[in-house]
């Protein structure tokens, strides 16, 4: 029991190095199938919340998406939200340069800048149907 634990979690934090951008649970878990293959998705989530108390694991919020989870520890960074198919990349470097002028006796500690767009799948596959969006009938028209 103990053993199986241990192998479920080694598979789940391989599957988030592995990735090298923020997974949500449903996808964590295609990942880490391919090394525990009984893994469901009740003892991913179970595992998720406990990565995150121990620090190991980052909750990336997306606007109006579901949750997203990163290995924690990485240097400042941004994301892009892919909005064919819906996956979240990890975007190098911090593009808010000139800092916004806040009112007296403000502090400002952190913030958050997200892109969103296609990914160079999409875009190849949206140049290849041209007029016609079919990105997987989310009914979202892509943006070209
Ligand atoms: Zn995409
Ligand atoms: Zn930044």
């Amino acid at each position: 029991m103990e053993l199986r634990n241990t192998r479920q979690k080694q598979a789940i934090r391989e599957a988030f190095s592995e990735a090298a951008r923020p997974l949500s649970p449903e996808e964590a878990l295609a990942y880490a199938q391919a090394h525990y293959k009984r893994l469901g998705i009740a003892t991913m989530y179970r595992n998720i919340k406990a990565l995150v108390e121990d620090g190991w694991l980052l909750p990336v919020e997306v606007p109006g998406r579901s949750t997203r989870y990163e290995v924690a520890g990485k240097r400042h960074h941004h994301h892009f939200h892919c909005k064919g198919c819906d996956k979240v990349f990890e975007v190098e470097g911090c593009v808010a340069s000139s800092k916004p002028r806040l009112p007296r006796g403000f502090r400002s500690t952190s913030h958050e800048f997200y892109l969103f767009g296609l990914c160079s799948g999409c875009s190849a596959r949206n140049k290849q149907h041209s007029k016609i969006s079919d990105h997987g009938g989310r009914g979202e028209t892509s943006v070209c």
